[in-house]
Formats: C-alpha cells, sequence, structure tokens
C-alpha cells in the first residue's frame, strides 16, 4: 500500500487544516502554553526594590522573552504564557526574606500566606505563582518539585535562563550535577564547579579539545545545560531526555498548568490502550480523530519526522505542533554583592533620592524615576553605587538606549574590585555593543527604504 507521508518540519510549527487538502503547512505561532503568573512584594512603603535584576516589569519580561528562546531553540511543544504581573501590598515582612537557605522554608511561608489570602497575593490555583521580592544577598530563586510546583520565589540576583531553570524544576528536571544523576543518559556526571575539561577528564579521561565530535556535544550538553551550574547566563540546552521528563509532568499537570490540552501522537506507537496522553500516545493523527479526542486541543506529533496524513480533515479548532523527539530547594550564591534596600541607607540624601525613584515609578514617571536613581548613584558609595549603576544600565537597556546602557555597564565593571561583578558587567557592556550596532543597521535600512525619513533636516 502506498503510504501518503507528511514530511514535518523541525522546529516548526504546522497551521490549522482549514483545507480539504493536508498538509495546509504554516508557520503558527501556538505552542502549549505553559501558564505563569508574575508577582511583586512590596516594601513597607509599597514599593518595589530600586535596584536589581528583577525590580522591573521590563526585566520580568526579558526573563519570559528567554524562556521562550530556548523552548523553541530546543524543539519543545511549550512556550510560557504570562498571565500578568501583579503587586502584593500590605505584606512587607516578607519583603526581605531570602530565598535559598532554609530548606524552602521561606518559600512556603509565602505559599501558606497566599493561599491563605489569595485576593491580596493574587494567588491562582491555574498558574505557576512567582513572587519577587527586594532580598539581593545569598541565593537566587527557588521552586519547587511536583506535587508542591506551584510556586517560585525569586529574590533580586536573576540570570536571564534563571525562570526557565526554575519552572524546569516545577516540571521535574534535576541538576546535571544532582547527587545520584538526574535521570537523564544524554547528560554527563557533573559537578556544579567542574570546568568543561573537568567534565571531559571525569567521563573520558582526554580535555575537550581531544574529545571527538560526539563526546563534546556529551559535554556541551552537561556544561551548557539549562539545569546546570556552569555559565549560567549561557545555558541555553534542554536534552531529548530531559524534554522527556517535562512531557510526562505537564502532561500530568495539563488540567491547571497548560492552557491547552495535549494530544500526543507517535508513529508506530501500539494502538491497544492509546488515548492520546504522553505514555500512551495514538499511532497516527486519524487514530486520535477516530477516538473523538482532536477538538479545541492540541496534537503533538512526537519523535519521528514523518506521520501518516489522515483521511479524515482536522477542523479550524484543533492545532498542530511539532516536538522532537516532593520538595527541593534550589539556589546559585550570587559570586558578587551589590548594596540593595538603598531606600533605608543611613545615607539620608541617598535614601531620599532612591525613595523618590521608586515613587516617581510607582506614578509611572520613568523618566523622572531615572533622574532621581541617577542622582541616587551620584551620592552612593561602594556597593550601593554599583547597584545602582548597573540599575542604570539595565533601564538604559530597556529604552533600547544602547550607547547609555554600555556606559554605565562598564563603570559598574571598573569601579568595582570584586572579579566576578567586574567580569559580568563587562560581558554585558559587550553585548550593548551589538545591539547599538544591531539598531544603527536596522535604522540604516529603514532609512533606505523610507526616502523620506531625511526631509526636513
Ligand atoms: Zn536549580
Amino acid at each position: 500500500m502506498k503510504k501518503n507521508k507528511c514530511i514535518i518540519p523541525r522546529n516548526w510549527l504546522l497551521g490549522l487544516l482549514l483545507a480539504p487538502v493536508f498538509p495546509v503547512q504554516q508557520v503558527w505561532s501556538l505552542e502549549l502554553p505553559i501558564r505563569v503568573s508574575v508577582n511583586f512584594i512590596l516594601n513597607a512603603s509599597s514599593n518595589r526594590p530600586a535596584t536589581g535584576d528583577l525590580n522591573t516589569d521590563a526585566e520580568v519580561n526579558a526573563l519570559v522573552q528567554r524562556a521562550n528562546e530556548i523552548l523553541t531553540e530546543n524543539r519543545t511543544e511549550y512556550k510560557f504564557q504570562l498571565l500578568g504581573i501583579n503587586e502584593v501590598v500590605g505584606e512587607s515582612e516578607f519583603y526581605n526574606l531570602p530565598s535559598g537557605g532554609n530548606n524552602g522554608a521561606n518559600r512556603d511561608a509565602i505559599r501558606n500566606a497566599a493561599i491563605a489570602d489569595p485576593t491580596t497575593w493574587h494567588w491562582r490555583t491555574d498558574a505557576i505563582n512567582m513572587y519577587i521580592n527586594g532580598c539581593n544577598l545569598g541565593y537566587s530563586a527557588i521552586s519547587d518539585f511536583p506535587p508542591n510546583n506551584n510556586i517560585v520565589f525569586f529574590n533580586q540576583y536573576a540570570y536571564e535562563p534563571l525562570m526557565l531553570h526554575e519552572v524546569g524544576h516545577s516540571v521535574n528536571l534535576l541538576h546535571t550535577h544532582q547527587g545520584g544523576g538526574d535521570g537523564c543518559s544524554d547528560t554527563l556526571p557533573d559537578d556544579q564547579d567542574w570546568t568543561r575539561d573537568q567534565i571531559s577528564q571525569n567521563s573520558y579521561g582526554l580535555n575537550y579539545s581531544q574529545l571527538n565530535a560526539a563526546q563534546q556535544a556529551l559535554v556541551d550538553n552537561t556544561w551548557e545545560n539549562l539545569m546546570s551550574y556552569h555559565d549560567v547566563d549561557n545555558t541555553h540546552i534542554i536534552t531529548p531526555q530531559q524534554g522527556d521528563r517535562m512531557s510526562t509532568q505537564t502532561y500530568t499537570d495539563r488540567n491547571w498548568l497548560l492552557t491547552d490540552t495535549p494530544v500526543y501522537i507517535k508513529d508506530g506507537a501500539p494502538s491497544a490502550g492509546a488515548n492520546g496522553s504522553w505514555n500512551n500516545p495514538y499511532p497516527t493523527i486519524q487514530a486520535a480523530i477516530n477516538a473523538g479526542q482532536v477538538n479545541n486541543r492540541t496534537l503533538v506529533l512526537m519523535a519521528s519526522s514523518s506521520h501518516d496524513n489522515p483521511t479524515s480533515v482536522l477542523d479550524a479548532n484543533t492545532d498542530l505542533i511539532t516536538r522532537r523527539g516532593s520538595s527541593t530547594i534550589d539556589g546559585k550564591m550570587r559570586d558578587y554583592e551589590v548594596g540593595y534596600d538603598l531606600e533605608n541607607s543611613t545615607n539620608a540624601a541617598l535614601a531620599a533620592a532612591v525613595l523618590l525613584s521608586q515613587n516617581l515609578a510607582r506614578e509611572g514617571d520613568a523618566e523622572g524615576s531615572l533622574a532621581a536613581i541617577r542622582k541616587a548613584a551620584d551620592l552612593a558609595k561602594g556597593r550601593d553605587r554599583l547597584a545602582l549603576l548597573t540599575e542604570i544600565g539595565d533601564r538604559m537597556k530597556a529604552k533600547d538606549e544602547f550607547d547609555e546602557a554600555e556606559r554605565f555597564y562598564t563603570l559598574a565593571a571598573t569601579e568595582s574590585d570584586q572579579p566576578a561583578l567586574t567580569a559580568r558587567f563587562s560581558k554585558k557592556a559587550q553585548q550593548m555593543k551589538v545591539l547599538k550596532e544591531k539598531k544603527a543597521e536596522k535604522m540604516l535600512l529603514q532609512s533606505q527604504k523610507d526616502p523620506t525619513a531625511d526631509e526636513g533636516k
């Protein structure tokens, strides 16, 4: 029998199948949404922190965006759906709690308070609830394994892949350096303090440069892994087996965690017992249609590169996407220190400038807030000044003013006596140069496309 095959492009999304001919291939931006809700815990003056990595909506959005880039790059079936950014008022006793160091007791205290007063805390039963406070020392964030995977608690130190790293734990991913292994044979044994060569030496007795390509790929799987502690800013790999663990858990949690219900289809899966779950996928799209399992759901085509065309037509309410094939604590100590809680500084003028900046930000006056924080930077010294310089850099970056962002990151790097801070913000300054060039190219293209752009000059 001649089989009519539909070749599914890797990392592409198939569109709705409206026409009576299969397939209609479209690039469609529909993935399975993982639902997240973000909440800032405010201080006693009802302000967010003045400085840090996670004190603005733009910084929250950057973490969501990075999560989605990594989810797409790894050809998972997911994206984050940010349901909102809210503020928790009148709970300032939680404002300075560190996220780490006490086996999750502070995270659990927040969850208990939130469940007891869901209105104040914007607690949702249909999303992972993320809480951000003003603590800027010690650990970065802590999430929780299933079945308690409904919360992530962040302090102010956040590298861009961190939000997805935490949700990785929520959907049952372990660290690559987990004692006893991470349950995935496509990562190598790891220690959080190892270099890339040490990972190579441990598994193969050779340095990275001496390995063959397949071995190097396995080392990269670990060194650049989302769930590793190595070069955290650049972690981005989710291995196939990690993807399987995610799918297993999200299917279990689908009714509250996902906006759409997935129906898994795996070419060659046994027909007996098939129900579209991750563990018992349908062997064909047609089998899912026959079972009446497709309306208002998302078909996830798994693993194999080709699937039989269905003889029936899918209706417009069905999405089609492709994928490749108890409690814990989390947290990585930041490797440098900056000041925080500056509105309570013993330097009264500094405290006043920071407080003014916070109040103006709350009133929606971003420019005024920035001016006040620049004044605060002039008044501050040492760790406090470093926090303010980096905050100004962050805000300039968010405004696409990459020249100024570069200038302030460079200042922080230069003034710091902490090597890790110098390294981090030198790197950020370099990134600003790249962004500046991209922006200039884009503007040049724009002006070439639009001959009237120079009118009036
Ligand atoms: Zn972790």
